[in-house]
Formats: structure tokens, sequence, C-alpha cells
């Protein structure tokens, strides 16, 4: 499991431990901790009242993530972790879920906040009477309970935006992938996030709420950006680690100098390196790994004492779908293992590569079914 110390680490990053919910682990991002702090400070209220509302707050971007994971979970996917940013929370799940799995995943979200919108408002007309609660509802400020209550559903509005990265944009997708093919659906999403994004930068800007015009370019750019992602994943789908990976490649002996490994650098177009002793990889040496020695300690040091020990090993019968994200995290190069024995390498190039032919060939048999059509 050494491989994937490095992951791991990269997630956690900057990132809190503060407890775990049904075996989910709960991470608070180092920015959340200092706009508590900042807000509990800087406002009008006392801080006593600032920061039990900020701790609703908090409940409520919570609850709405448990939704998400309360129905990734209903499709047996599991929840990784949940990891709270200022604007809201992330969910990450093991795999995953189809467009369809993602409509009912997305909606669950927003449905939990006004579910606990809807519980608390009930709650308190039942209490307090109609005449008091509407009282209190023209002046929030006044109330946590109904401070509460809007910020959810606040929450659950704004997150329903049918644009992407919203929920609602993934929603979106999920609803037109029932009619269309998944690329398609995608694309279409993506336009309808896009146009949406464009109406609600200008309305911040001319109506000037600067905060909407954020969000508004927050959201042209995910939704441009998953685009590209959902096209990617479709061309790569049921696509096998090893129909992908680099076969013909230099390998480095662990007795080698940095000062060999920058000839082989410039004499090949390879940038990552496998260190090998005997039949055995113990290593891979990275351009920048390489480049860093050099720098460092000279050409004479031994390419052992620079490589990466816990490099990515990946299996060559895995989804290369799968695989992406872990090849992203391990700084672009993983080496294709069956057991001990080195098959292959997968890099961001040579995937590059793969997928730009991919979509030649795909966009050609397109092509030749349009043909037979007419
Ligand atoms: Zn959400």
């Amino acid at each position: 499991m050494d491989s994937h110390t490095d992951k791991d680490q990269l997630n956690q990053s900057g990132t809190l431990f503060i407890g775990s919910l049904a075996g989910v682990s709960i991470r608070l991002h180092f920015t959340f901790v200092i706009l508590f702090i900042v807000l509990v400070f800087s406002s009008s209220g006392s801080p006593l009242d600032q920061g039990l509302y900020m701790l609703a707050l908090f409940a409520s971007v919570l609850i709405h993530e448990a939704g998400h994971a309360f129905a990734s979970s209903r499709f047996k996917i599991r929840t990784q972790e949940i990891i709270m940013f200022p604007v809201g929370g992330v969910a990450r799940l093991s795999k995953q879920p189809t467009n369809r799995e993602e409509l009912w995943i997305s909606l669950a979200g927003p449905a939990a906040n006004l579910l606990v919108a809807g519980s608390l408002l009930v709650w308190r007309v039942f209490h307090e009477g109609m005449g008091k609660t509407e009282i209190l509802l023209r002046n929030p400020e006044e109330d946590l309970l109904v401070k509460s209550i809007l910020a959810n559903i606040l929450l659950a509005l704004l997150n329903l935006l049918p644009a992407y990265p919203m929920d609602g944009g993934k929603a979106l997708r999920g609803f037109l992938s029932i009619f269309r093919p998944d690329p398609e659906a995608a694309r279409l999403a993506s336009i309808i996030g896009r146009g949406i994004a464009v109406a609600l930068g200008m309305i911040g800007l001319l109506a000037g709420h600067y905060l909407l015009a954020f969000v508004a370019v927050f959201v042209y750019f995910g939704a441009a950006q998953e685009n590209a992602v959902k096209i990617g994943q479709s061309l790569l789908e049921g696509v096998k680690v090893q129909q992908a990976m680099v076969t013909e490649f230099e390998s480095l002996s662990h007795g080698a100098t940095v000062g060999d490994a920058a000839k082989r650098l410039i004499a090949t177009s390879q940038q990552d390196f496998p260190v090998v002793s005997g039949d055995q990889v113990v290593g891979l040496l990275s351009r920048n790994l390489l480049l860093g020695a050099m720098a460092e300690s000279g050409p004479d040091t031994y390419v052992a004492g620079a490589m990466n020990r816990d490099f990515l090993r990946l299996h060559p019968d895995a989804d290369l779908v799968e695989a992406l994200p872990s090849i992203a995290a391990a700084g672009a190069c993983g080496l294709v293992m069956d057991e001990d024995k080195l098959l292959g390498m997968l890099t961001s190039e040579n995937l590059t590569e793969f997928l730009v032919l991919r979509r030649i060939g795909a966009e050609g048999r397109k092509l030749d079914k349009e043909d037979e059509e007419e």
C-alpha cells in the first residue's frame, strides 16, 4: 500500500481531521478556520452569537454533504471523506457514479437542506404560533433559528443552480442523459451551465452584486472544464491500463549516476525512468528529481539516492478511467506492474496522445455511421 501514501498526503494537505461520522472522515480545510475566526471577530453581533451562527452554518453544510453520502450509499458507492471548504463541502466518493446515479446523488444534498429548513420551520410554528414566526422571518437577524432556516434554503437554492460544479448542473447532466447519450448530455449541460454563468455574471455586474459575479466566473470555468473531463472519460470507457501504456522505454540501473541519467534524458524522448536492480524495480526517477539532484549534488551521485521509491504502481487490468486521478496526483507518471514484473509506463504525454487517437477514431466511426444512414 506504499504507493498510496503520497496521494493520501496530497489529499490531506491543508486540512484538519475533526472526526468521523458513520465511518466517513470529516476534514476542515484550513481556509475554513481562517474564515471562522475573521467572521466571529469582525462582525457587529457578539462573538458568541456569531460563533453559534457559524456553527449552525457548518452543520447545514455538513447535513448537505450527508445527503449526498446517503444517496451514494444507496448506489453502493462509499463516501471516503468530506472536506469542508468556506464555500461548502466536497464529498469524495470511492468511485465515479454513472450520470443517472449522479442525478439522485446531487439532488439529495439540497433536498437534505430543504428538509432541515422545513422541519425547523414547522417546529417553530408549532411552538410559537404563526404570527410570531412570520414577524421573525421578516427580521431574521434577531433569531438564530430563523437565520439557520434561511441559510438552509439559500444553500439549497444556490446549489440547485443548473450549472456545473453546482449540484444542479450535475443533476441536469444526469437528467439529460436519460434522453441523450452521455457525451452529448455532458456537452448540453456544459453549454447551459456556461449560458447561465454568463447571465448571472451580467446580473451581478449590473446590479453591483460582486459576489454573484464571482460565483458566475467560478461556474463558467467549472462548466467548461467538466465538459472536457467528461468527454475524456467517455473516450476511455472500458479501456484497460495496458492498452494505453508505453511498452518501449529505457530503464536505468540503480548503479547509474545522475549524469548517465541526464544523457538518457537528452538522447530519448523519455521524461521518467524506472530504476531497476536486476529484474526488480526499485524506484522511479522523474525529470524533476533528476534535475534537482543534478543541481544539488552534481552528476556523480547515484540515481538510487535521487529516485522516488514510493512510486505509483498500476495494474495492467485496471480501468484507465479509475487510474487517471492517481496518475494526476502522482505527478504524471505511473509504472504498470503485474506483481513485481514491469510491463510498461503510463505518462500524461502518452495518455494525451492515446486520447487524441481515440477521439479521431470515434469521430471516424461517427462519420461512417452517418454515411450508412444516408
Ligand atoms: Zn452538494
